[in-house]
């Protein structure tokens, strides 16, 4: 990502992203960023887990699960003049770290399956506290980038 771009994110497309997260609160919310542009995706980890709680122990609350249609999307969009750059997602209440569930959903056999940074929002107690962008390097994932909160970024476009 070119610093034009981080910067891009950095001023418009976060504040989308972070409403988002803060009106999913307290379930998890996830996107995409492709372009300059944020598709706000729909989490559906609540409906699978009220099907199957055995096969999905995990509610909204502490993991997402694309809608189908939104993962279509993000296939058609890996490549093309608006690819998707970010997957993103929100963690309620436990801060923006890249947790293990979070690696698995992400890689495969050690392979990235989708060419994209993740980005993972903290949202405390309903507010935006920073986020984080991570790249996956040497079979791991690294911070790139700390983003200031909700609050901070308004502060900066207004
Ligand atoms: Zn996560």
């Amino acid at each position: 990502m070119s610093p034009d771009e981080q910067e891009h994110i950095e001023q418009f497309s976060l504040i989308q992203i972070y409403e988002h997260a803060i009106e999913c609160y307290p379930d998890e919310c996830c996107g995409l960023v492709y372009g300059n542009l944020v598709r706000e995706c729909k989490n559906i980890q609540n409906e699978l887990h009220a099907k199957d709680s055995v096969k999905y122990p995990r509610d909204a609350s502490c993991g997402y699960t694309f809608l189908f249609d939104d993962l279509v999307f993000l296939n058609r969009n890996l490549v093309g003049d608006n690819p998707v750059r970010i997957i993103y997602h929100s963690h309620p209440d436990v801060g923006a770290y890249f947790s293990e569930e979070d690696h698995g959903r992400a890689v495969y056999n050690d392979t990235l399956i989708y060419p994209v940074d993740y980005l993972v929002i903290a949202v405390d107690k309903g507010k935006v506290s920073c986020a984080r962008l991570f790249k996956f390097h040497n079979k791991e994932f690294i911070e790139i980038k700390k983003f200031a909160g909700y609050e901070e970024m308004i502060d900066k476009v207004s």
